[in-house]
C-alpha cells in the first residue's frame, strides 16, 4: 500500500496545479486506503447546516475527479447530512444525539452555513426533540463540544459570509464565535473548494491536526496573497489594466481584491480546474477572508488596501 510522509502529502498540496486533482496528484489508492481505514472505526462525520445556500454540499457532490462524494458518502461513516440521508425528523435529532453521547471524541463535525445567535438561536431550527426545537447553535455546541476537531466548510461557516452581512438581524457568526476554545478549521470560500476538504480530512486522518494559519485556515490551501502567483501579475506591473469586464489587463481597475485573499484559487482552478474567477475575467472578491462582502465591496469598484488587513477598505 503506498504512503506519504506529511512532508510529501504538504509538498503536493502545495504543487496542485488546474487540471489535476489533488487525489490524482496524491495516488487514489492512498486517498482510497485513508478513507477504507476511517470506515473500519477512525472518525466518523456529521455535517450541519446552518444559515447557508447549500453551496458548499455542491460544490463537494459535484466534483468530477476526485469523487469527493463516493468517498465521503461510501466509505466514511457519514451519519448525517440533511440533504443527503434518509432519516428526517424526530429521528434525524436522535441520531445527532446518540453521536454525541456514544463518539464523544471520535468523530469529525462539519458545519455548512454561519449560525444564526439572536434570539438564542431560534431563526435557524434544525428539527424537533420531544416537542421542544432544536436550534443550529443547540446542535453546534453539543456537537462541537463533544467532537475530535469541527471543519468550518465555506465561509459562511467560518466567518458568517453572505447570511452574516450587515445589517444582519439575525446574528449569524462562524462556528469559532460558539467553539472559541475548541478546536475548528476554517475552509473560508465561498463556495468551499472539493480538494481543501478531501486534503483536510486526509491531512486529520493521517497526520492530525494540519498547520493552521491566524484565521484557523489550513496554511496548505491558504499559501498566500492571490496577487503573488496571479496570471495578469506581468500586466498589473506594466501598468496595463482592464477597464471593463472581459478585456485583457489586470483586473485592479475593476474591484479585484488578490492583494488581501489569501487562498491558492489560481493553482487549483475550480471545475476540476477548468477555470477560476481572474482566468474568467471577473475580479477577486476575496471571499476567503473574514471580512467579505461588507468590506470587500464594491465588487467592481476601485479598491484601496489600508495599512492593515482588519482596515482594509473601499476608497470612496
Ligand atoms: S488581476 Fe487582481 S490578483 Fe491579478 S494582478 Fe491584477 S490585482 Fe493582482
Ligand atoms: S479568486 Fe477570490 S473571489 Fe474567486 S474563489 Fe478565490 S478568493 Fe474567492
Amino acid at each position: 500500500m503506498r504512503t506519504l510522509s506529511r512532508r510529501e502529502f504538504l509538498k503536493l498540496c502545495a504543487v496542485s496545479t488546474a487540471g489535476v486533482s489533488l487525489g490524482s496528484l496524491l495516488g487514489w489508492d492512498f486517498v482510497f486506503n485513508t478513507f477504507a481505514r476511517a470506515a473500519e472505526g477512525r472518525p466518523t462525520v456529521v455535517w450541519l447546516q446552518g444559515s447557508a445556500c447549500s453551496g458548499c454540499s455542491v460544490s463537494l457532490l459535484n466534483s468530477v475527479d476526485p469523487p469527493v462524494a463516493d468517498l465521503i458518502l461510501k466509505l466514511t461513516g457519514l451519519k448525517y447530512h440533511p440533504l443527503l440521508m434518509a432519516a428526517a425528523g424526530e429521528m434525524g435529532v436522535d441520531l445527532l444525539e446518540e453521536v454525541a453521547r456514544k463518539e464523544r471524541g471520535n468523530f469529525v463535525l462539519v458545519v455548512e452555513g454561519g449560525i444564526p445567535t439572536a434570539e438564542r438561536g431560534r431563526y435557524c431550527l434544525i428539527g424537533e426533540q420531544h416537542g421542544q426545537a432544536v436550534t443550529m447553535l443547540d446542535a453546534v455546541r453539543i456537537l462541537g463540544n463533544a467532537a475530535l476537531v469541527t471543519v468550518a466548510a465555506g465561509q459562511c461557516a467560518s466567518f458568517g459570509g453572505i447570511p452574516g452581512a450587515a445589517p444582519n438581524p439575525t446574528g449569524v457568526v462562524g462556528v469559532d464565535r460558539v467553539l472559541a476554545d475548541r478546536p475548528v478549521i476554517n475552509l473560508g470560500l465561498c463556495p468551499m473548494h472539493p480538494d481543501h476538504f478531501l486534503g483536510t480530512v486526509v491531512h486529520l486522518l493521517n497526520y492530525g491536526l494540519p498547520e493552521l494559519d491566524e484565521l484557523k485556515r489550513p496554511k496548505m490551501f491558504y499559501p498566500g496573497p492571490i496577487h503573488e502567483n496571479c496570471p495578469r501579475r506581468p500586466d498589473f506591473e506594466a501598468g496595463r489594466f482592464a477597464s471593463s469586464i472581459g478585456e485583457e489587463g489586470c483586473l485592479a481597475r475593476l474591484g479585484c481584491k488578490g492583494f488581501i485573499a489569501r487562498a491558492d484559487c489560481g493553482n487549483q482552478g475550480w471545475n476540476h480546474g477548468v477555470n477560476w474567477c481572474i482566468k474568467a475575467g471577473a475580479p477577486c472578491m476575496a471571499c476567503s477572508e473574514p471580512y467579505f462582502p461588507d468590506h470587500t465591496g464594491p465588487f467592481y469598484g476601485l479598491f484601496t488596501v489600508s495599512r492593515t488587513r482588519s482596515e482594509a477598505r473601499p476608497s470612496s
